[in-house]
């Protein structure tokens, strides 16, 4: 059958696909021309046919968030709280300066009078009450007929004000931020020269509070005046807090691990019912235990002081039965446990002293200081952590120091390694949860570990 010519094969296919696109170009333009009321600008009738939540997702795309973050930040902001959030980049920026009302700064901006107005009585009580604060910013957006588009305004970190124009109207929304947490590891080495604060900052831990939190939360266990070596290292998992993409600062330490020598100390952070538990051992013991390895805090002494100047004391007190921390005069000395004063008072060797009984086992002693609290009276109770008197140069010393004697069963011990007793366990019903927890938090930062040492073999030592 030869009846039908290739050239007509090809007239009808032709036909066909210009009837296809025929019925694409009239089904779909007309629907967008109705829905743009005119407009011809198809994209910009989608825009202004949307509401604050749809247009975010228009934004969401062009987002500058680092990936790992996007769907973080999606999950927490799922109830589509930050609909109006732009990127900051395509915002104008001005300071807010003292004495300014939003009438002279949109003046300074050459932002239109009409717009002021609406701002002005833009509906939200939250937005009527608010203050306009020095040194804060208002951030914002013009259109191509200098109209505002888009501001922005944040009394404070995690609460924004947004104004979207929305037709003629510019629509105010109120918006907290969500701080969105992530699991940050470091592995710090203590070379010679370092702190443990400053090692921990060289490391890459950003903020100096979160490092600081480490001898607080071995104060029971550490003596990190006298304990603190080169080659001593730790290792901390925290949170760092990001909002919008941006970091925020650091949050709560999870899991802690601290060579000291031969010694390791471990910590992991226990929560339950979303409660803090508190900071427990790996095994389920409390951090916190019945003494304080320190009278005297490390943050007071390691700014600066050099201990070196002490030396001379040593051939003083013979034998040397305590230890000997070095502070500024005025330093506080604290009570490294409950108790009772047994003896307080000054002689010509002591100086000012101090001496706790803790029970028929323990005593403490606390000389050389410059002044005794007038809560010390004798048969007095002290609570660990309350500060008896400070550090001074009273009596047989050659330089402002305290000296502190720890006494068990009648015989001097050294403070800084003598066996302490344990904090208190977890019962019965909570060991074995905490125990899969405190076990997933160890074995997860072994795996940091190895993983950090891979990449730098160099500074790792075992
Ligand atoms: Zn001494």
């Amino acid at each position: 059958m030869r009846k039908f010519p290739i050239k007509h094969v090809a007239t009808c296919s032709m036909l066909v696909i210009a009837l296809f696109v025929c019925f694409i170009l009239f089904t779909e333009k007309p629907v967008a021309l109705s829905v743009a009321d005119g407009s011809t600008d198809f994209e910009e009738s989608v825009r202004s046919n949307l509401g604050p939540l749809e247009q975010s997702t228009i934004d969401a795309g062009r987002s500058a968030l680092p990936d790992e973050l996007v769907d973080e930040l999606s999950e927490y902001s799922s109830n589509g709280s930050h609909a109006s959030w732009r990127e900051s980049a395509e915002l104008v920026q001005v300071e807010i300066r003292n004495g300014d009302s939003l009438s002279t700064i949109f003046n300074r901006a050459n932002i239109p009078h009409a717009d002021l107005i609406l701002v002005q009585h833009a509906s939200p009580d939250q937005w009527q009450t608010q203050r306009l604060l020095a040194g804060r910013h208002l951030r914002y957006q013009l259109s191509d007929d200098g109209d505002l588009e888009y501001m922005e305004y944040s009394p404070e970190d995690l609460t924004v004000f947004s104004f979207t124009r929305i037709d003629d109207e510019l629509t105010c929304e109120v918006r907290t931020r969500k701080i969105v947490s992530k699991e940050t590891y470091h592995y710090v080495s203590i070379e010679s020269g370092d702190s443990v604060i400053s090692a921990g900052l060289a490391a890459g831990v950003k903020q100096e509070k979160t490092v600081w939190k480490i001898p607080k939360l071995l104060q029971w266990d550490l003596d990190f005046y006298h304990d603190i070596h080169p080659g001593d290292s730790y290792q901390i998992l925290y949170y760092e807090q990001f909002v919008d993409g941006e970091y925020y600062g650091d949050g709560e330490i999870i899991a802690l691990q601290f060579v000291s020598g031969d010694q390791t100390y471990e910590l992991v952070r226990y929560e339950e019912n979303g409660i803090l538990n508190g900071y427990f051992t790996p095994k389920g013991y409390a951090a916190r235990k019945r003494f304080l390895r320190s009278p005297v805090e490390y943050t007071r002494i390691s700014s600066g002081f050099n201990p070196r100047r002490l030396h001379p004391i040593y051939k003083v007190h013979k034998p040397h039965r305590g230890i000997d921390y070095a502070a500024p005069i005025g330093t506080p000395v604290y009570a490294t446990a409950d108790g009772t004063v047994s003896e307080f008072g000054k002689n010509r060797l002591n100086g000012n002293y101090v001496f706790l009984k803790h029970d028929r086992v323990y005593a403490t002693k606390y000389l050389h200081l410059h002044r005794i609290d007038p809560s010390v009276k004798k048969g007095a109770e002290v609570k660990q952590g309350q500060r008896i008197g400070s550090v001074g140069s009273t009596g047989v010393s050659t330089g402002p120091h305290l000296h502190y004697e720890f006494i068990v069963n009648g015989v001097h011990q050294n403070p800084a390694t003598v066996h302490l007793p344990e904090g208190e366990p977890l019962s019965e019903s909570e060991i074995a949860r905490f125990q899969a927890h405190a076990n997933e938090l160890v074995a997860r930062m072994e795996a940091l570990k190895t993983k950090y040492q891979a990449n730098s073999p160099s500074l790792v030592k075992n």
